[in-house]
Formats: C-alpha cells, structure tokens, sequence
C-alpha cells in the first residue's frame, strides 16, 4: 500500500465529505478524520490537507440557498464560511494536541517559479514547527478568469510543488468506474489516455465544483511529478484507515521520470496564458533536445511576459513542449521567423537568441 511507505500525505476533503445535503457540517465523521490523521501523524508522517467547504459553509451559515451563485457572492460567501472552516479545523485538532496553519492559494503562488519555491518553504518549516496546513483556494479573490475552481489541481499542483509522495483524493465517489452498465472500479491507471476519459461522468455533485475530469487533470500532474494519486471516497466514517484497510479506489502511478524539480514544475502548469507555433523544422529540433530558435516560430497567441510558462505547439495544433520563456509576446511578435543574428536590430537591444532555452523547456 502506497500510504504506508510514504512520507509526505496530501489529503484532499470535498465538500461533500464535510457538509450534508443540508449544507450542516458533518462533526462525528471530521472528528474520525482527524483521529485518523493523527494515528498516521505518529507514524512519522508529514500530512497537508486541502479542504473545500469555505463556499458551501458560508451558504449555510447565512441560509443562502441558491445553488448557482454569482462569483461575487461566492467570493463574499468564502469569505465568511472560511474562517468557520478554519475554526473547525482547528477546533478538532486542538482536542488532540495538534497545530494547524491555514495557507490560502491562488494560481500565482503555483504558477510562478519564485512565489511557488516560497510557498514550499512555507509548507516545509510549517512541517518543521509540527503543524498540519490546511488549504484552499483564495476564493475571495479568485475572479472567474484568475481561479483554478476546484480544489483536485490545486491539491495535485500542492503536491507536486512539496513533493508529496501520496495524493489522496476523497470524493463521494468510490474511484473511477470502467463503464456505466458493467461498473467496476479501475484499481490502477499507468497511462491517462482516450479509454480513461471515455469513463467520464460529467455529472457533479451538488457542492463541488470539480468533477472526474478535473480529478484525471490531477492525476495527470501527480503523475509527471513522482506522486500516486488516489481518487477515493472519503464519506466513510475513518475514512484514511477504511482506505487503508479496503483498498478501494483507483490508484494513479506515477511515470518513470529523469526530470529534476524544476522541469516537473514547469511541466505540470495548470495552464498558459499563451502559445507559440512553431513549424515542422522547429518541431523536429525541439524533439532532438534544442532550443527554441526565433526562425521556427510561425504564430504567437495570447499576451504574455518574459519568464512566463507557455505552451509550443506545432503546425497541426498538437502541443509538443512548454517552458519559459525569455522574451514577451509582443517581442516574439517582432521577430518570429528571423534568424538570431536579426533580433537585436529589430529589437533595438541586445539579448540571448533562445526564445526558450532548452534547459527551461520540456517535452510533452
Ligand atoms: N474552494 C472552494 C470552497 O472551499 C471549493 C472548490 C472545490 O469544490 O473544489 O468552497
């Protein structure tokens, strides 16, 4: 069993985990989670849980019932039910001498290099100091463009961030189920390919906001960063050590991988706020480990600046890399298609001739 040998747990808590149909918390099974985290705490192991609930908690709090709510009133509604969430957690884990720290994120702190390498060293001395961090979104000022929305990639992106060796991901759901006539659970995917999204219920529940895609998104990050996910559910009462003893769930197995921790950040970013074209000799260099030369580049997409983590796809739209790159997308504008020796005259300054260097690139 995975969790046994690990030494880094992230556990991530649904909102249908914590709140009933009511929107009422759920005490007596928080109060087994807790007993749980705490047995396997004296294990020797590092745990973080990412929780849900800020919303639904806040809905229930000031009896808002409506179900579809403006992101303006989900932003003031998690702000109100967050701070219930966080006094609950920490609440329970007071009763059995146990600190906890409330970090709360939004894609920046993931997605840029330096705000994600601070985040670390905030989850590591929290570890230090013998603390659990709990998580969630920035809700309140998460706009519906600058928001990842469901907890799944934020805790895979957590996780990868920390090198977590476990993400557990509980839902309502008992793991990923092969077909809808013939339900059986997948015990274990190696590969999340065109049959794996096949097996997508696009239905959701009535609280969360993610669903089995954003869960395979999740699995997908974990995979290309060293980390088995589980995709669980969490309703049972002890719900780690039912997991523990049952087994049931779907396991995602991590890949074989020679990249360093860098390239598994810059590999399993959320998303782009641009891409790069590129043509088939520019594709074909990039296969053979070069770097991206401005005379490959055909279209550029999207308004972006130097540094940011963008997509490069080829001629057919398929995506064949991502990295960082060295100039903004209006720089690239100027000079797509040229030769290196051509920037600095169009530019007007000197500058490195990689739009992105290999060693800040990798291979999809
Ligand atoms: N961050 C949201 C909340 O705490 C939930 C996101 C999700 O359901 O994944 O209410």
């Amino acid at each position: 069993m995975y969790i046994n040998k690990a030494k880094i747990i992230v556990v991530k808590i649904g909102s249908s985990n914590l709140v009933d149909g009511k929107g009422k918390l759920k005490e007596k099974w928080l109060k087994s989670f807790v007993k749980d985290i705490k047995n396997f705490k004296k294990k020797g192991k590092y745990f973080v849980i990412v929780s849900s609930g800020a919303i639904a908690l806040g809905q229930n709090y000031l009896k808002v019932k409506k179900k579809k709510l403006k992101i303006e009133m989900s932003q003031a509604l998690a702000s109100i039910g967050q701070i219930y969430l966080t006094n609950i957690y920490r609440k329970m884990f007071d009763k059995n001498k146990i600190k906890i720290g409330q970090i709360l994120i939004s894609p920046d702190d993931t997605e840029q290099r330096r705000r994600a390498i601070n985040i670390k060293r905030t989850f590591e001395n929290l570890f230090k100091l013998g603390a659990i961090p709990i998580v969630n979104e920035n809700d309140t000022t998460a706009t519906s463009e600058i928001k990842y929305g469901d907890n799944d990639r934020l805790a895979a992106r957590v996780a990868q961030i920390i090198s977590a060796n476990v993400l557990i991901n509980f839902s309502d759901v008992d793991g990923l189920y092969n077909s809808k006539k013939n339900k059986k659970i997948i015990k274990e995917v190696k590969n999340i390919n065109d049959e794996i999204y096949s097996f997508v219920d696009y239905k959701k529940n009535s609280y969360g906001s993610g669903g089995m895609s954003t869960k395979l998104e999740a699995a997908r990050i974990c995979m290309s960063s060293g980390c088995y996910m589980a995709i669980a559910n969490g309703k049972h009462i002890n719900p780690l050590a039912k997991l523990i003893n049952s087994n049931v769930c779907t396991w995602f197995l991590p890949k074989v991988s020679s990249l360093d921790a860098r390239k598994k950040w810059i590999v399993s970013s959320i998303g782009s706020n641009g891409k790069i074209y590129i043509d088939y000799g520019a594709a074909k260099a990039l296969e053979n480990g070069k770097s991206l030369l401005p005379a490959g580049i055909t279209k550029v997409e999207g308004n972006f600046l130097k540094g940011e983590n963008i997509l490069i796809v080829d001629d057919a739209g398929k995506s064949v890399a991502r990295g960082l790159t060295s100039f903004s997308s209006n720089e690239i504008k100027k000079i797509k298609g040229l030769k290196s020796e051509e920037i600095e005259n169009i530019l007007g300054y000197s500058s490195k001739s990689e739009i992105i260097h290999r060693d800040d690139m990798v291979k999809l």
